[in-house]
């Protein structure tokens, strides 16, 4: 998997074959500015990092409206290719506008094509840094530094997977990290399923699930759930769920899709056999906000926080769109919906501030 990712990311740098015409293009003269190890140092008014759903469609909005964006897409961030987390999957169906549905790959490739073609300047580079202490703000990856008004964050969320014997091998052949994305899938159809996770994720995959599935087990690794007690009473009432408590899966086995799991119980040591067709991980994401080294304001999960209604962070200029800032829906159709609103409030802002927007 790793593998095919590399070369996707690396089909994806072939694409962005003008980065260093861009870059000179770009380029400041001026020696009052800081710039990064290698030296070079860009200005911009709107600054994305960020590759998936959210960040291209600020850069759609923000090119358009001739903020001259510059996208930081990442190069192997979080583990991920450029284009974030729909590179890790295979057919999209639920995001409007394709019928039959379209590979992640492709879908990606689409949004990538038309921030390009919107006048967006891409960078194949992961952002290492940030100084949000002061405008222009600066940010920084390994070969440079660049200087704007305003920043948009859409680096994403991953979630969290589990590796046991099997688990790589049937991923997305029956293993997968998101019920509500790949749960209506054929194969899933009438079969028993299995979600792993005792918090709230874990209840609305489990819950969501017993529409396709005949059946849903919900595999705990304690003997009490930390879901919210509506979500545990909502999924706990539906007769085709059934907990395994005090379990952990040791194994998943199958016939080229998956075909069931061992699972453990940790207090007997007893191991059982549990015939499924789908495994579902729900426990929980990691928001990729490491490189803000706590300069905006994160919630108890680690999410950005965003004022309600709107991107805005906590503070003035730098906004937030996607999984970063939302632990909820997690969708690809709304990361896209917050990266318009994130562009359009960058615009306001930048408007407000007096800025030289296409001047
Ligand atoms: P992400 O997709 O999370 O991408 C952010 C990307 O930014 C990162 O992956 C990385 O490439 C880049 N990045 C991170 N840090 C940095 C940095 N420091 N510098 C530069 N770049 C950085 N949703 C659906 O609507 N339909 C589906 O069918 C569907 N299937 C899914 C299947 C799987 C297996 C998974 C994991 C998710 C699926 N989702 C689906 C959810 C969907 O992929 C996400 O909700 C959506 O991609 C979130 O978009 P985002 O823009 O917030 O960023
Ligand atoms: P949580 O961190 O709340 O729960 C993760 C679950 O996975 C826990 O039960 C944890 O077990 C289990 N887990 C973690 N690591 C492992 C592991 N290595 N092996 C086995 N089990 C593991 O994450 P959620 O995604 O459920 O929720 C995140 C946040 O989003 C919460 O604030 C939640 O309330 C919110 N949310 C709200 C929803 C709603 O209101 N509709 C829907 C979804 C999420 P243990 O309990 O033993 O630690």
């Amino acid at each position: 998997m790793v593998g095919a990712l590399l070369r996707k990311a690396r089909g994806l740098v072939a694409v962005t074959a003008t980065s260093a015409a861009l870059a000179a293009s770009l380029s400041l003269s001026s020696s009052s500015y800081c710039s990064s190890s290698s030296g070079e140092t860009l200005r911009t008014e709107l600054c994305i990092i960020g590759s998936g759903p959210a960040a291209h469609t600020a850069a759609i909005y923000a090119a358009r409206a001739q903020l001259r964006p510059i996208i930081f897409e990442g190069w192997m961030a979080n583990d991920l290719a450029p284009g974030g987390q729909l590179t890790t999957t295979s057919v999209v169906e639920n995001f409007p506008g394709f019928p039959d549905g379209i590979l992640g790959l492709d879908l990606v490739d689409r949004f990538r094509h038309q921030s390009l073609r919107a006048g967006a300047s891409i960078f194949t580079e992961t952002v290492t840094k940030v100084d949000l202490s002061s405008s222009p703000f600066r940010i920084f990856t390994d070969s440079k530094s660049v200087l704007a008004n305003a920043v948009i964050v859409a680096t994403g969320a991953v979630a969290k997977r589990l590796h046991f014997k099997g688990s790589d091998g049937f991923w997305n052949r029956g293993i997968s990290a998101c019920a509500v994305c790949d749960g209506a899938a054929p194969i899933f159809r009438n079969k028993p399923l299995a979600v792993i996770g005792g918090g709230d994720s874990a209840m609305e995959e489990a819950t969501y699930l017993t529409r396709y599935g005949s059946k849903v087990y919900i595999i705990h690794r304690r003997d009490r759930l930390r879901a919210s007690r509506i979500m545990q009473q909502r999924a706990m009432s539906n007769p085709k769920i059934e907990v395994i408590w005090n379990s952990e899966v040791e194994e998943a086995y199958g016939e080229g899709v998956l075909g069931g799991l061992k699972v453990r119980n940790v207090v007997s040591g007893e191991v059982r056999d549990v015939r499924v067709s789908g495994l579902f991980f729900a426990i929980g994401h990691e928001p990729a906000t490491k490189f803000l080294d706590g300069q905006l304001e994160l919630d108890a999960d680690g999410y950005i926080v965003t004022e309600a209604g709107s991107t805005r962070t906590n503070v003035r200029g730098v906004f937030a769109a996607g999984d970063i800032q939302d632990k909820k829906y997690r969708q690809a159709i709304t990361a896209a919906g917050t990266g318009c609103m994130a562009a359009l409030d960058a615009e306001h802002y930048l408007q407000e501030s007096g800025s030289q927007i296409g001047k």
